[in-house]
């Protein structure tokens, strides 16, 4: 039976690299699926460890599991962050195992994860991990001690902005503007990344001004860099809200279909994403 003829709310797990990625990309539609009342689970494949220029090791990760909780508990969605190292991710047999393991513990009805190419190995090889998974999920000789799924999850990829082998092409679009500054909430709890790690490594733009209180305003700047709809998540809202709504959406969240994932249709669109 698969997740369009179920009737019950779908079950989404978001595996990204690092304590925060989830959170950028998927950050509002979490908000919007735990408000449905659906299971959400985060997680992160890495704890961290290697994000900040002045602290690093145990002391960063366990600072870095703390933020990701307090994000999960903003958002009301479960936050898991495994205990491989930043920045030293391999998709390896353990690896494998410990991610299959989890994905078919949780059950989940839809995946999100990275694209396959991308900047930073842990997003490659966190996207590399998940694709592994997809087919020895339902392969009962391989972690015979967890059960297999009996449907195939349906998988999509986070937004990026990375055009080679091909820019990312959105296949749904999520008005996240109600739940907007909830997100901003959520990525606030992310102190020693956007306040701190992430302007002094300057890769993302991110220019956080001294003053605590005009923090909160240069960080949506970020998120709409990441949220303003392009021309075909436009086109999407349209579709799914109709006119109106749809071309006065000024944040979304967009994902792109995998391949080896359940098909993601319209009728699965609709199950997915009930809101
Ligand atoms: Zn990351």
């Amino acid at each position: 039976m698969g997740i369009e003829d179920t009737g019950r709310l779908p079950r989404i797990l978001a595996i990204g690299a690092h304590p925060d990625d989830c959170d950028i990309k998927a950050g509002g539609c979490a908000i919007l699926w735990a408000k449905a009342g659906c299971a959400v689970r985060f997680v992160s494949t890495t704890n961290g460890d290697a994000g900040h220029h002045e602290m690093s090791g145990k002391e960063l990760a366990d600072r870095r599991k703390a933020e990701a909780e307090a994000a999960g508990r903003v958002a009301e969605i479960e936050y898991q962050v495994l205990d491989n190292r930043d920045g030293q991710l391999v998709p390896g047999l353990e690896q494998r195992w410990e991610l299959l393991r989890l994905i078919r513990e949780f059950r989940p009805d839809l995946i999100l994860t990275h694209r396959p190419n991308d900047y930073h190995p842990d997003h490659r090889y966190t996207s590399q991990l998940v694709q592994d998974c997809s087919y020895l999920i339902s392969v009962p000789n391989l972690c015979a001690d967890t059960p297999c799924l009996e449907t195939a999850p349906v998988m999509a990829y986070f937004w990026d902005e990375f055009n080679k082998p091909l820019p990312f092409k959105p296949d749904v679009a999520v008005d996240i503007d109600s739940v907007l500054d909830t997100k901003m909430r959520m990525l606030n709890c992310h102190a020693s990344q956007f306040y701190e790690w992430l302007p002094w490594i300057d890769r993302h733009g991110i220019q956080i001004p001294d003053d605590p209180s005009k923090r909160l305003d240069a960080l949506a700047e970020f998120v709409h860099g990441v949220t303003r709809p392009d021309d075909d998540a436009r086109d999407l809202l349209k579709r799914y809200y109709g006119d109106g709504r749809g071309c006065g959406v000024i944040n979304a969240e967009t994902f792109e279909a995998c391949e080896y994932g359940a098909p993601l249709n319209g009728a699965a669109i609709r199950r997915l994403f009930p809101f």
